[in-house]
């Protein structure tokens, strides 16, 4: 069979991202062979939602006709432009002008990456060059949050703070720093007004500790993603923008999972009604059918660079940044998302947060969290202590493979979350689908 010689191939050639190579070894791949909507097929004809878009980066859906032909036109007309050289090519120019406008307050200048991580990584180096054409090349030291996740690469993988991306690597490094979370379901503080307090005060003592005048700049997940779901209490973003401002460091918000309409609007800071420094972006920026990310760049960053380098070559850039065939396709995703999906997502973020809202009776739910179409359940075996799922139950393959089994396709973390970031074309059916799925999940798992 077809599938089971791909396995073997798999196994024997293809190194998978983030996973246990043993343990992928031992479960083999499961592969998907196509997808409409919000539906994925599996090599057994098996039809699942997808309740996780992908990588929380389908948000305009599959088989989108018009993103296709946007790309195949790109790709006969220039399928390559580099930038560099002083060349460049329309739909880029075009895209970078679209997100501008768009964008909040100054954020008017945008560079294009390949990706969510090297779209971090090239922030840490705008940053770096930033201060150095301030005159304060001492600003080498960089704080983010615990439980955030800023992507893998070499310097990323340091402001990530999820311990399975540093050990074996030797990250994070002396120059990287950070703070709790606010993760508000287990924090011992019980206001939304401690809790921002506690933050605040706790970025303004690590800022303290390491010298005011060595830090460069803080970094903030508007939502934290990939260590949870953690939602801040409202007016946490902005009370760490603030202080940010008040201490004269650069404000980063890394928005690759809750940039292009996950949690509603556009960009998640216009709901924080904050303008961060710098903004990073990637993921539903070309809904996954290509690779790009931005980082978007405020009048006074780009200003002081530009002015720092004077004749120079700011010496960041890569080979495909500012792909043309990404681009188009770039531009095609935004027609739709602002051609009723966003408003179809706000419908059903709605409605899924309702559904899940409806979970918190079920004795394994200790609580439900989210915004928009992005969104968890957390398990827990106690729910007045909070015990969370013992190591023997919850093992999070397991718990993915039973959802698999149930037709339903979620991110289940390793803590006993389950974690939702559907399409935002979903059906208002399919929502339902999503929840009652889970329902029949957390039965089996009782
Ligand atoms: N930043 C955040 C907040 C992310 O969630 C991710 C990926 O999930 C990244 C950066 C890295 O993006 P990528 O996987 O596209 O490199």
């Amino acid at each position: 069979m077809l599938s089971n010689s791909l396995v073997e191939l798999d196994r024997r050639h293809l190194v998978h991202p983030v996973s246990s190579f043993r343990g992928h070894e031992a479960r083999g791949v499961r592969i998907l062979t196509g997808a409409k909507g919000a539906t994925v097929t599996d090599a057994e004809s098996r039809e699942l939602i997808d309740g996780f878009a992908g990588l929380w980066c389908v948000n305009a859906g599959y088989g989108h006709e018009s993103v296709v032909e946007a790309a195949a036109e790109q790709m006969r007309q220039l399928p390559y432009a580099t930038g560099y050289f002083d060349l460049g090519a329309e739909a880029p120019i075009k895209l970078a002008a679209e997100l501008a406008e768009r964008a909040p307050g100054d954020l008017n200048h945008i560079y294009f990456s390949l990706g969510g991580s090297d779209a971090v990584d090239s922030t840490i180096r705008f940053v770096r060059y930033y201060w150095y054409s301030k005159g304060q090349p001492e600003r080498d030291q960089f704080i983010s949050v615990e439980q955030g996740y800023h992507g893998s690469t070499t310097m990323g993988a340091g402001l990530t703070a999820l311990p399975g991306f540093h050990e074996g690597f030797g990250v994070p490094y002396s120059w990287q720093h950070k703070i709790s979370s606010h993760y508000t379901y287990r924090n011992p503080l019980k206001t939304d007004a401690e809790i921002i307090a506690a933050s605040v005060a706790e970025l303004k003592a690590k800022v303290e500790a390491i010298g005011p005048e060595k830090v460069a700049a803080f970094y903030v997940e508007p939502i934290q993603g990939s260590g949870g779901v953690l939602v801040p209490p409202k007016g946490w973003v902005k009370a760490m923008r603030d202080a940010c401002k008040e201490m004269g460091i650069l404000f980063i918000a890394d928005e690759v999972i809750t940039g292009f309409g996950r949690t509603g609007p556009l960009f998640c800071c216009e709901e924080e009604d904050i303008v961060p420094d710098l903004m990073t972006t990637a993921k539903g920026l070309t809904s996954g059918y290509v690779p790009m990310g931005a980082v978007f760049m405020s009048d006074h960053v780009y200003e002081t660079i530009a002015e720092g380098a004077g004749a120079k070559a700011v010496g960041h850039g890569f080979t495909y940044s500012a792909h043309p065939v990404s681009a188009a396709v770039a531009l095609e995703v935004l027609k739709l998302y602002e051609g009723g999906l966003l408003e179809n997502g706000r419908k059903a973020g709605a409605r899924l947060m309702e559904g899940l809202q409806g979970l918190s009776d079920h004795p394994l739910v200790g609580d439900v969290r989210g915004r928009g179409m992005l969104a968890a359940i957390e398990l827990v075996t106690d729910k007045d202590k909070k015990t969370p799922l013992p190591a023997s139950v919850q093992p999070a393959t397991r718990l993915f493979d039973r959802a698999w089994e149930q037709g339903l396709v979620i991110r289940s973390f390793a803590q006993g979350i389950f974690g939702y970031a559907p399409p935002l074309c979903c059906t208002m059916e399919e929502i339902d689908q999503i929840v009652d799925r889970t329902r029949k999940v957390l039965d089996l798992t009782l």
